[in-house]
């Protein structure tokens, strides 16, 4: 049985307009108030259309996310969006070194380690992403490129804010490419990480940190990932935009915790 509450988060990236934000959430939600889920639900749309989603969760227990935010607390930083204006609008939850920031907006460790830092210190939960390129899972680096960078953004992280992660294994390679890890390929990876988080933060810690998989998630390949036992749940990008598929992988967490409970 996963002895941690499973959390599903869908990153909406840079898609949608007012309106289909609107509609999804708006179905996200009438599922929430009609049925109870057995795993946390985390919404992550646009920074515009953060307000309008809120008012959509309102009253569920589905959580409003953040796709990124500013390191710093305010200031002269045009463009960006502090932690404090996050946890202003609603949003519980930020997503911090996703690979797209690391990899195409050049995010370094250091700026990771400090928005990781910032989303902790303002009281927001933290999904820390971490994944190898494919070249570096064809040279067998995977696990010392993801325990590097969990190494990096947590080393001035201490045990008592470490429960406010989340982490999320996402392999570049399976991002947006319809190629998701088998769980030969992640339950490996997460066992890693999990273990990693026992020597650096101690036993309990590493029992209470979920560890989300994130890279073309599919309802149809959920539930075999899910049935790992260090997979948590997912961070899912391009099946979050359809309703209906987001809902079946958020209920094939379910079914998974149902029919492994003692
Ligand atoms: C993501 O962006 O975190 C993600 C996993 O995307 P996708 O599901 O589209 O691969």
């Amino acid at each position: 049985m996963h002895a941690r509450v499973a959390a599903v988060g869908g990153n909406w990236k840079m898609n949608l307009d007012l309106a289909a934000c609107r509609t999804l959430a708006g179905s996200i939600a009438s599922a929430a108030r009609a049925e109870t889920f057995g795993c946390e639900i985390t919404l992550f749309p646009p920074y515009p259309y953060l307000p309008a989603v809120e008012s959509q969760l309102r009253g569920t227990s589905v959580r409003l996310g953040a796709q990124d935010l500013c390191e710093r607390p305010n200031g002269a930083m045009t463009g960006e969006v502090s932690a404090a204006m996050l946890v202003d609008v609603g949003v519980t939850t930020v997503i911090v070194g996703h690979s797209e920031r690391r990899h195409i907006r050049g995010e370094h460790d250091a700026l990771v380690a400090a928005k990781l830092d910032a989303a902790l210190s303002a009281g927001l939960q933290a999904v820390l992403c971490v994944g190898e390129r494919l070249e570096d899972r064809e040279a067998g680096r995977t696990l010392d490129v993801v325990l590097a960078q969990i190494d990096a953004a947590t080393a001035s992280i201490t045990a008592g804010r470490f429960s406010g992660i989340t982490l999320a294994y996402e392999p570049v390679w399976a991002i947006g490419t319809g190629l998701t890890a088998s769980p030969e390929d992640a339950q490996p990876v997460h066992a890693a990480l999990r273990a990693w988080t026992r020597d650096r933060f101690g036993a309990l810690a590493a029992e209470a940190l979920r560890i989300e998989y994130g890279g073309s998630v599919k309802a149809s390949l959920s539930a075999d990932l899910i049935a790992q036992p260090d997979i948590d749940g997912f961070l899912v990008g391009g099946a979050s935009l359809s309703a209906d598929e987001f809902l079946r992988i958020v209920r094939s967490v379910e079914q998974s915790s149902l029919s492994t409970a003692p």
